[in-house]
């Protein structure tokens, strides 16, 4: 054969012999044929289980979508380019047989609330925001107008709130709107929505399930009756993600329970630590027996696991003693997402919340003298030495 031919052809489309690879590798092909083209003719009328083209499924991402399918206890799972690909995706499901309405907490991640306001609302979809804590709230706001889905986040960002998921869901299919669940804050290791009787799961992969600040991710798990539909929304609008970060997400996701769990109880003694310092004027951190969904939190979360989380309020502090205190962190990295493996620190006034009106944020209760602490696997003894040098740096010299 010629060059040219050869170029095209050779060393590629081998058989695979008898061993088989420890992990699934990167399968980067965008189209896949058969012996027979009969065969091919049956897996795109989806009568044969195989592959026959990237945007509707690829070996890397389906191994993805079992594995994360199955942490959260999920009929099937599609891997999408990013938490927000995901976040949508769930929602164009959610409404496709049913009123196109929206009942969503008041508390939500920022480009989420961005998602329904400046292109959902636009596109005739109505929006309602509701407080989740307050379940007459929510059952009120369900009764008076038809819904199609209610959504929320299992720990808002960044006060920490924990809705009642079990108690949500029965009102939910009271009134047969599809609930859709982010549990990216949460991670099924601390509950599983869709056993609490949410219809769709969220995650952003990006933060603790592929925990490691080196890939982009989301994925949307779905109940039984829901699959089918994302799954044909999803082939004709291709959210899918890229096999290369298919196979970082699923290699993260081995460690994801023992980071979390590590994580988690970092977690309790920086809250801890944090709410005896002096310059620390308040902590928000779910398993305080002091929080105010304390109750609903024993209830769904294991002993000892309220999420890698803790936001606190500094003694006086503005934007500019804010700064500061960041600026003095050395080990805690200052940037924004979540989840990783180290820890990092976030401004919400300047990033997460940054959109928001200074009014709006006082009424949510984002004050500007208020952090986000999301708690890594360091030596808990550093992550302390840390904060406790770098609020030192809010001391008045000589003091
Ligand atoms: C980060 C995040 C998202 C969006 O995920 P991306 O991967 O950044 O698109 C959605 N929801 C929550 C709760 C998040 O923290």
């Amino acid at each position: 054969m010629k060059l040219h031919t050869r170029a095209v052809h050779a060393g590629d489309r081998k058989k695979p012999g008898a061993a088989v690879p420890v992990t699934t590798p990167i399968h980067t092909a965008s189209s896949y044929f058969y012996d027979r083209l009969e065969d091919l003719d049956r897996v795109f009328a989806r009568e044969a289980e195989g592959y026959c083209y990237a945007r509707y499924d690829n070996p890397s991402n389906a191994a993805l979508e079992a594995q994360v399918a199955s942490l959260e206890g999920g009929h099937g799972a599609l891997a999408c380019s990013s938490g927000m690909q995901a976040v949508h995706l769930a929602l164009a499901a959610a409404l496709a047989d049913r009123p196109r309405s929206i009942l969503a907490a008041n508390a939500l991640y920022g480009a989420t609330v961005g998602l329904l306001m400046n292109v959902l609302e636009p596109a005739g979809v109505a929006v309602r925001f509701v407080d989740v804590c307050d379940l007459e709230s929510v059952e009120r706001a369900l009764a008076e107008q038809k819904t199609g889905c209610l959504l929320m986040e299992t720990i808002s960002n960044p006060l920490l709130r924990v809705g009642a998921l079990d108690k949500l869901a029965a009102l939910a299919h009271g009134a047969n709107a599809t609930l859709v669940v982010d549990n990216t804050f949460a991670t099924p290791l601390l509950l599983r929505p869709l056993e609490r009787g949410a219809h769709l799961v969220v995650h952003s992969l990006t933060k603790y399930l592929a925990g490691h600040g080196d890939v982009l991710g989301g994925a949307v798990v779905s109940d039984a009756e829901h699959f089918e539909p994302l799954r044909a929304l999803a082939r004709t609008t291709g959210p899918v993600l890229g096999p290369f970060e298919s196979y970082l997400a699923m290699r993260g996701i081995k460690t994801f329970a023992l980071r979390m769990e590590r994580q988690c109880s970092n977690a309790c003694r920086v809250a801890a630590w944090l709410a005896g310092h002096p310059s620390v004027a308040r902590v928000y951190f779910p398993g305080d027996g002091g929080h105010p969904d304390a109750v609903t939190v024993r209830r769904l979360f294991p002993e000892g696991l309220y999420g890698g989380i803790v936001s606190f309020e500094l003694k006086g502090a503005g934007r500019d003693e804010v700064f500061r205190f960041m600026d003095a962190l050395r080990l805690i990295v200052r940037a924004t997402s979540l989840g990783d493996v180290h820890s990092m620190m976030l401004y919400p006034v300047m990033s997460s919340h940054r959109e928001v009106s200074p009014k709006h944020r006082e009424r949510m209760g984002i004050r500007d003298n208020l952090v986000r602490l999301s708690v890594g696997i360091e030596a808990v003894e550093d992550i302390l030495a840390d904060l406790e040098q770098a609020l030192g740096s809010l001391q008045p010299a000589g003091a």
